[in-house]
């Protein structure tokens, strides 16, 4: 597969952590924008960021970044959207296609709207990848390969520059959905969002076990702990953001998941081994649809990428389109 032609010429990234660093070198990797300029809150980020040489340009405020670029993605945390929007609204360049990374989608099309002259194209998208790490220096190139991002354009959104940023996320090689945003959040609720609350719990609940040491907690955490540790560690800020974006779909989804944990506590009380047999046979069976259309592999741990592979053509299953 040779490289693709460019799709942008220049693709601004206003915050540029795991999600937005990860872009940067996929985007330069694939060859699809001809420029890509960069910033962050922090002077220390920009700093960094120049370092690692990841962007042609470090700019010091998110406006001079969206300034004449073609392509905005903001990667910041959700809470944070609204305020760059309003920092970045009146110098954006006409027919510019805004997007964000966010993993929460209603709140961001509420919060950023507004503050978007007519004239930009405003498509929100979600790509569903990442790792517990943060900052520029844990993104890597192949983050989006074999994974789903998901575009919510809102009602009478301009569908060529709603195919351009899919075109833009299959380079990439991410696989593209769309859908509306209240349903991603609900997807996104029962998927993400409350499995990472439940790792958050569990964790903070071996942690203050008087019987069991902290010690032994970790020394035997292979029992299953340690995957939820992985979970936990995920980073404070973008999770306190999502959870408070989210509420009203992670509550209902929350409320369901308490009533199946009260049907299991009352199986293993009365001793209902049939109960618990057939609801873990069940699960069984999921997991192994979840393998078998390759969204992990059947080795512990192994379901990411690995952040040293080279980026280049990328492999074959994840080709941009099938007319390479
Ligand atoms: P991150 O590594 O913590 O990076 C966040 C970046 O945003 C940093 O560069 C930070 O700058 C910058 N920032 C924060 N507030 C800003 C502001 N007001 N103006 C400009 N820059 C600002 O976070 P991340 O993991 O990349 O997450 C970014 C977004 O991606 C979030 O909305 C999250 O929901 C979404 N997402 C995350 C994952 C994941 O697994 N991590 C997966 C999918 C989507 P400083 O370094 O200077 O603070």
């Amino acid at each position: 597969m040779t490289k693709s032609a460019p799709l942008f010429n220049r693709l601004a990234l206003i915050g540029i952590g795991l999600i937005g660093s990860s872009i940067a070198r996929a985007a330069r990797g694939q060859g699809v924008v001809r420029e890509i300029v960069a910033t962050a809150r922090s002077a220390a980020t920009r700093r960094r960021v120049a370092e690692l040489g990841i962007a042609d340009q470090v700019a010091e405020t998110n406006a001079a970044a969206a300034a004449g670029a073609d392509l905005v993605i903001v990667c910041v945390p959700v809470g944070a959207c609204g305020e760059v929007a309003k920092e970045i609204g009146a110098h954006l360049k006409a027919g510019a296609v805004i997007s964000d990374v966010g993993s929460v989608k209603g709140a961001v099309l509420r919060d950023m709207a507004p503050h978007l002259p007519s004239g930009v194209h405003f498509v929100p998208a979600h790509p569903v990848a990442g790792t517990e790490n943060s900052g520029p220096d844990a993104g890597f190139a192949t983050l989006f390969v074999g994974r789903w991002c998901i575009l919510t354009p809102p009602d009478g959104a301009d569908a060529a520059a709603v195919e351009r940023l899919a075109s833009f996320w299959r380079a990439l090689g991410a696989n593209v959905e769309t859908m509306p945003a209240a349903h991603h959040d609900l997807v996104l609720a029962v998927t993400s969002h409350l499995p990472h609350l439940i790792a958050y719990t569990i964790v903070g609940t071996a942690d203050e076990l008087s019987e069991v040491t902290r010690s032994e907690v970790l020394k035997f955490s292979a029992g299953g702990f340690r995957d939820f540790t992985r979970i936990a560690a995920s980073d404070p800020t973008m999770w306190r953001d999502v959870f408070l974006a989210n509420k009203d779909a992670v509550l209902e989804m929350l409320g369901t998941f308490n009533e199946d944990l009260s049907q299991l506590t009352r199986a293993i009380r009365r001793g209902d081994g049939e109960a618990l047999y057939a609801h873990f046979q069940r699960t069984r069976a999921i997991r192994r649809g979840i393998v078998q259309i390759g969204q992990d592999s059947p080795a512990p741990d192994f379901g990411r990428p690995h952040p040293e592979l080279p980026i280049g053509p990328l492999p074959r299953p994840y080709a941009a389109s099938g007319d390479e």
